[in-house]
């Protein structure tokens, strides 16, 4: 059983040629909106791995907040803990696509901000009765501080996506982490180590064991993921395929890591290798959710 407490966010991407200059007033050529979020994302993953998944979230009272409601319904993710605020509208992701594939996204936390440590309080059942819980940074981080300690006293094995990078992370939450998941700049930013070659992965790996976290990821793209644990380390490349859009690549491999992982790391190498497959699937695909693979679809990948 997984419990994901993170984000619910009403993705626009809006279709552009190029960036508007200050004071301009621009056309875009196209314009929609679709549930996203990292959270949502993750936890959408790992119910498409057929993972029992329970979210614990906010959303608004309107439109936005019925998509990513629906969305995760549709998914068969527990809604049971997504608390809908009555003034607060729905987290939204204001995506600028220009003609080359370059974004430029501003981000409206909205009721994804109003989740409180009453929140989590409420929703304890789904937070200590799983067997993984899953935390981004797009929720306040005193909340993810309150679940992870609660995880922790009822022995439920923590997973933080450091996402997106932020640098005033309590060292308490580091402490409570067993797995950490930084994509290459997350990594950096926590642990002021560049990631380049091998080298550099297990100088991370040495530094966040400093920190208080012994079982680290890190995903680098194109190239794969690094992981060291206390059950060994390695990289494992990235499955060669034609990429056209990495949105939600990283939330993929969360999601499905989850979904895969046992909890003593005994099989971390083929856990990894299996959601670089899972991630390079969504990378072949448009837009976030529509491109998340099912169970079969990696299986099938994996055993051509
Ligand atoms: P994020 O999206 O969080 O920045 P990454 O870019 O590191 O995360 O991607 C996460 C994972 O997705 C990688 O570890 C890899 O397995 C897969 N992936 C990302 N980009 C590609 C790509 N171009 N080709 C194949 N796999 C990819």
């Amino acid at each position: 059983k997984i419990t994901v407490l993170g984000s619910l966010n009403a993705d626009t991407i809006m279709h552009i040629d190029r960036l508007p200059k200050q004071g301009e007033t621009m056309a875009m050529y196209d314009a929609t909106t679709a549930p996203g979020g990292k959270g949502a994302n993750q936890a959408i993953a790992a119910a498409r791995m057929n993972a029992a998944t329970t979210f614990v979230g906010a959303v608004g009272n309107d439109q936005n907040g019925q998509m990513m409601l629906d969305a995760m319904k549709a998914d068969n993710v527990d809604i049971t803990n997504i608390k809908t605020h009555a003034e607060i509208g729905t987290g939204s992701a204001f995506i600028m696509l220009e003609k080359d594939g370059s974004n430029t996204i501003l981000i409206h936390g909205g009721a994804n901000q109003s989740l409180s440590v009453a929140d989590v309080q409420s929703a304890e059942d789904a937070i200590i009765n799983c067997d993984v819980l899953v935390a981004q940074f797009e929720t306040p981080l005193e909340v993810t501080l309150k679940a992870f300690e609660m995880a922790k006293q009822n022995g439920v094995f923590t997973i933080l996506n450091p996402a997106p990078a932020k640098t005033d992370i309590q060292p308490e939450l580091l402490g409570l982490t067993d797995l950490i998941v930084p994509n290459e700049t997350e990594a950096e930013t926590i642990s002021g180590i560049a990631v380049t070659d091998e080298a550099s992965m297990e100088a991370n790996a040495r530094k966040f064991r400093e920190l208080g976290v012994q079982n680290l990821i890190i995903t680098v793209g194109a190239r794969g993921a690094y992981y060291s644990t206390v059950n060994g380390a390695g990289f494992v490349p990235a499955f060669k395929v034609n990429a056209i859009d990495t949105t939600a690549a990283g939330d993929t491999f969360i999601g499905t890591l989850a979904s895969q992982l046992e909890l003593n790391l005994s099989n971390i190498g083929d856990a990894v290798k299996f959601s670089n497959r899972a991630s390079s699937i969504t990378v072949q695909g448009a837009g976030a959710l529509p491109s998340i693979p099912k169970l079969a679809q990696v299986q099938a990948a994996i055993e051509k």
